[in-house]
């Protein structure tokens, strides 16, 4: 039922070309639009929106049921008209009913409820928040981290400008911007956890676990990225970084799933107990005092496995960046899998900061997602 509406037309582009890329764009993320009376329909989550190039005029209409679902659907038209046809952010100006939001829809400043050590070099932190339930989705189960730089007691969090971009604070005040999994999560009871791995050159999101206390708060927005599907056999691999996802993928499958789980650590003292289906097999690798990163452990170990020709596998790899690059490769070329059989996610990069790692060229790496899929 809708009770919002809101629509923009944006004069002096190429209208036709726009709409056509914006539609090809949104097909490939599975959004799929109808043509009906000359103009393009698109559902999105309770959303409806409706899309018409005349000449050199391309308008977009947003319906839908909530002030947060229509934002989230005008930012969604607003960033691809932006993108696709280069215009300035003040060229798209809205209709309509206003949407008056103190922070962006998938905003949430969180509490720190508690704190443990769950491994020498893996810490838990437990957030409180209200609102939690779109973030309680198992195909959804990664969000970004806003931190407040180091000793600022009372942090600014993100507003939303007259045309709904959000609004970042900036010098003292500014936050980082890290990607986490949600290792678990209960909305009902606002709670959820996220593991962080305390690495060496330790930057905000690392730096920040290491002294996280209880009361502290910081920002969280999501969720997103794509996550593993259940196949009846799956090979679930990764270093550290990736152990909360590889741990929550594997408590959510199938009993009777069939598959190998491929783990670097540093060492022993660093595995943790999972709950994995019985047919999965948990093999952890010890780089011992090799640097975390350049070896080649873990893209060796995956690549000696032998993966089923079965018409249902699945493989899921998160790791630095080079051995998620060695893996698709060998994935997509020498097993042969495809894009539906397979995802390959660069959870950070060896010498890179995550900020340095998003801003590589897209051949590069790919950061339409969470993470990087990796390139071959
Ligand atoms: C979808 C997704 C989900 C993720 N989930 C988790 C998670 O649940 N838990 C988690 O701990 N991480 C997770 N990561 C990885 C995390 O985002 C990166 O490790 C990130 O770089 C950490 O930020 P930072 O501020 O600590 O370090 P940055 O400021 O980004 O980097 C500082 C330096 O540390 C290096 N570095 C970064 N990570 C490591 C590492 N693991 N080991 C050694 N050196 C490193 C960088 O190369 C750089 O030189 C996830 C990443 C993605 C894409």
């Amino acid at each position: 039922m809708t009770q919002f509406q809101t629509s923009t037309t944006v004069h002096d582009i190429d209208a036709e070309n726009v709409l056509a890329s914006m539609l090809a764009h949104l097909r490939e993320h599975d959004l799929h639009a109808l043509q009906k009376d000359n103009a393009w329909h698109i559902d999105y989550a309770n959303t409806q929106i409706t899309l018409q190039a005349r000449e050199n005029s391309l308008q977009a209409t947003v319906q839908s049921v909530s002030p947060s679902s229509l934002y989230e659907g005008r930012m969604l038209v607003f960033y691809h008209i932006q993108e696709f046809s280069q215009c300035e952010a003040q060229a798209i100006q809205w209709d309509g009913d206003k949407i008056e939001l103190q922070y962006p829809p998938s905003f949430r400043v969180v509490t720190v409820a508690a704190v443990s050590n769950i491994g020498p070099h893996l810490r838990r932190v437990r957030f409180r928040a209200d609102n939690l339930s779109r973030f309680e989705s198992n195909d959804n189960i990664h969000c970004k981290l806003l931190l407040p730089q180091a000793g600022v007691e009372n942090p600014e969090w993100p507003t939303l400008a007259a045309n709904g971009v959000p609004q970042f604070p900036a010098g003292d005040k500014r936050l980082d911007m890290r990607t986490y999994t949600i290792r678990r999560i209960n909305a009902a009871e606002g709670w959820f956890d996220i593991d962080f791995v305390l690495h060496a050159d330790a930057g905000p999101g690392s730096g920040w676990a290491g002294q996280a206390k209880p009361g502290q708060q910081i920002g969280m927005s999501g969720t997103g990225g794509r996550t593993a599907p259940a196949r009846r056999w799956m090979l679930l691999a990764g270093d550290e970084t990736a152990l909360p996802a590889i741990a929550r993928i594997g408590e959510s499958l199938p009993a009777d799933t069939m598959g190998r789980v491929i783990i670097e650590v540093q060492s022993a003292s660093d595995q943790i107990t999972l709950d994995m289906p019985k047919g999965m097999t948990v093999q952890w690798l010890h780089r011992g005092n090799a640097v975390a990163g350049p070896t080649t452990l873990l893209a060796d170990a995956v690549q000696s496995c032998n993966i089923p020709a079965d018409d249902s596998r699945f493989v899921w790899v998160g790791a630095e960046f080079a051995t998620a690059q060695s893996v698709r490769a060998w994935l997509r070329h020498t097993v042969g899998l495809g894009n539906k059989e397979q995802l390959v996610v660069a959870y950070w990069r060896h010498g890179m900061n995550e900020t340095q790692m998003k801003k590589m060229p897209a051949k590069l790496a790919s950061s339409k997602t969470e993470g990087q899929e990796a390139g071959s």
